[in-house]
């Protein structure tokens, strides 16, 4: 086993000899001829010449060797349905929907929108677009029918596949007058519409010729066989569009080729799972953890992967992990706002079960701050971590990679570069910034396998986005400020774009975030920038505190709040003092746990919120308004 040091060394030295290596993890149904083709910076093509395909790999392969062995549970809170398919029941159930694709006219190339809840048919979904060659473009089932008809509009899908209804608290969530609308408002019209009906709302409307029954038509493909189709390693496998939290969604093109190879890597090496062990990300198919690690890298290692339709707190807050029990998992994927939740919640729900399988815990998708990194980890007793990446990626950048070698986990850290990265610190000027040193997260190309390969349909916005930070070098900007210690610890310090301009001194959201949490009280806050006339910009905060009883009156408010300014005058001094702390219990987020700070900031100066479909809670925005007053 070498150092992390080295093996990232050698992946950015001899990314050829590097990459080989990890290209014999997967099948190729041709060999390629050239590991790298960067001919065109900052395009990358890798695996050149080779084809091969993601169903055959997360599915086939699998299925020809171990044909028993549990592929795909799908458990649902909501429906108290739980169910399980080996990998040969799950080839079948796949060729079943390839073929009735097949039949609707979808090829290799063509799109298909997928827009569903978290059931085991949208797994089906994807992996029989991925065996025809179709590009799937999964859109996460809470959007509303603007942000839908614009992604119908960008991907010109042939055919969609959706459902009547998700399901959430206990609630059925109709999806299909979303659709209706959503296929009105687009300039783009699908030729046909896939209905998997769940008998959750009977009433939804049929539009006649447009709208095809699912059970119908598996029924009359019960016996399909279909081969699948070899791909060339650069061709699309999916599009995924951005959550959008700092402008207008972008839509992501994946390889498939290294894509493959890239997942099947990071099994090893970071999330370390393999055959005969069970993965479960408690994330949503309409986020790129689920296409990763829902659904591809988990099968790719021929794991058996958890597919929960559920909230983590219902029945009880014990319902994960009980889940972990039952079904002895292994490799436990999650978001820093989940843990937070079952933070609040009573311990003893996690200590009343045997977790004894679980390895690690894998947390991603927003800063874990240091209390909560801290706290989780010891009520587990095992290593948690922080992995920092983006949909763009679609597999970490930053994290910690125990299948290389052990290293000490440092609290509020996602740990180190993974290999294939080459991430420096940038000055605003394009210099490189010293240790310690706060500057622009970015990464010198050629991006490593499996990362986006161009912004679809637009290689213009591909470059002109993520590669036009500095004149020189040529680097991939992540947006993200960053920062890196003596031992080659890194931490993200929040966003770019979420720098606040008082009166010419720039200040992140994150640090004055993290100030506020400094104080004893706090259990979570949101910092943005809000408009001033004389200062430019002020920060404001919306906190969270601990005990509800702590800010039952005025005064009490006042003067927790006047606690919080000295706290933060302490560790940054009086310039970063919000103009307000505001006393709310929850903060608007989206429900992969993103902070909604646009919303937020925009409430604050007056002007319209924007989309808000995707908010995990209502109740958060009326409180926002409410302590503002509008
Ligand atoms: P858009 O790019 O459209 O504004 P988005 O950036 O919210 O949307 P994602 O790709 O889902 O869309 O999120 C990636 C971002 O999430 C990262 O750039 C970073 O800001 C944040 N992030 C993800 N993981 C971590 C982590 N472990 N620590 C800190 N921040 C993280
Ligand atoms: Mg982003």
């Amino acid at each position: 086993m070498s150092t992390i040091k080295e093996f990232h060394r050698q992946s950015i030295d001899q990314p050829d000899v590097f990459w080989a290596e990890q290209a014999k993890l997967i099948d190729w149904e041709t060999p390629y001829e050239k590991t790298l083709d960067f001919s065109r910076p900052p395009f990358a093509k890798w695996f050149v010449g080779g084809r091969t395909n993601l169903c055959f790999n997360a599915v086939d392969r699998h299925a020809a060797k171990r044909p028993d062995a549990r592929a795909l549970v799908y458990i649902s809170t909501e429906t108290n349905e739980e169910k399980s398919y080996s990998y040969a029941e799950l080839k079948r159930e796949v060729e079943r929907t390839a073929a009735i694709m097949q039949s609707l006219g979808v090829g290799r190339g063509d799109r298909v929108l997928i827009y569903m809840p978290m059931i085991a048919e949208a797994a089906f979904a994807m992996l029989a677009c991925a065996r025809i060659g179709a590009i799937h473009s999964v859109v996460f089932g809470g959007f509303a029918s603007g942000s839908l008809a614009t992604r119908i509009d960008d991907a010109t899908p042939k055919l969609i596949v959706s459902s009547d209804a998700g399901m959430r608290g206990g609630k059925a969530v109709p999806y299909k007058h979303l659709l209706d609308e959503a296929i009105n408002l687009a300039g783009h019209k699908p030729a046909h519409v896939l209905m998997v009906d769940r008998g959750l709302d009977p009433a939804f409307n049929r539009v006649e010729g447009r709208d095809v029954d699912y059970a119908t038509l598996r029924q009359q493909f019960l016996d399909a066989e279909v081969p699948v189709t070899w791909l060339e390693s650069s061709e699309p496998s999916y599009i995924l569009y951005t959550s959008g939290t700092t402008g207008k969604p972008k839509g992501v093109q994946r390889d498939t080729g290294g894509y493959c190879v890239a997942l099947a890597s990071t099994m090893k090496y970071i999330y370390c799972g393999g055959e005969g062990e069970t993965m479960f990300s408690t994330s949503d198919i309409g986020w790129v953890v689920g296409h990763s690690y829902i659904i591809y890298a988990p099968l790719i290692a021929g794991m058996t992967t958890i597919m929960y339709e559920g909230t983590p707190l219902r029945p009880d807050a014990g319902i994960w992990w009980k889940i972990v029990e039952d079904y002895k998992v292994n490799v436990m994927f999650s978001a820093p706002t989940a843990a937070r939740v079952l933070k609040k919640q009573d311990p003893a729900f996690m200590h009343k079960y045997d977790l004894s399988s679980l390895k690690h815990l894998f947390l991603a998708g927003e800063p874990l701050d240091q209390p909560t990194h801290e706290w989780i980890m010891g009520e587990l007793n095992l290593p948690v971590i922080d992995n920092y990446w983006q949909t763009e990626t679609g597999w970490p950048i930053l994290a910690a990679m125990p299948g290389v070698e052990q290293t000490k986990i440092k609290y509020g850290t996602p740990s180190f570069p993974v290999y294939g990265y080459n991430l420096k610190i940038f000055r605003e000027d394009g210099s490189e910034c010293d240790a310690n040193e706060k500057g622009i997260v970015g990464i010198v190309p050629p991006l490593p396998p499996g990362c986006l390969s161009t912004v679809w349909g637009d290689d213009d916005r591909f470059v002109s986005t993520y590669f036009s930070l500095f004149r020189e070098p040529l680097v991939y900007s992540s947006f993200d400020w960053g920062i890196r210690d003596d031992e080659g610890y890194h931490f993200i310090l929040g966003r770019t774009d979420d720098v606040i301009n008082v009166a010419g001194h720039r200040l992140g959201t994150r640090e004055i975030e993290e100030a506020v949490q400094g104080h004893s009280a706090i259990a979570e806050v949101a910092v943005v920038g809000v408009a001033d006339p004389l200062k430019g910009q002020m920060p404001m905060a919306f906190a969270v505190v601990k005990d509800a009883s702590r800010v039952a009156t005025a005064e009490q408010r006042l003067a927790l709040e006047k606690e919080v300014f000295k706290k933060v005058d302490e560790s940054l001094g009086a310039i970063a003092r919000p103009s307000r702390v505001h006393f709310v219990t929850v903060l608007p987020k989206t429900r992969s746990g993103k902070l909604l700070r646009r919303s937020i900031q925009a409430l604050a100066e007056g002007r319209d919120p924007g989309d808000l479909t995707t908010i995990e809670d209502p109740a958060a925005l009326e409180q926002l308004k409410q302590a503002l007053g509008v």
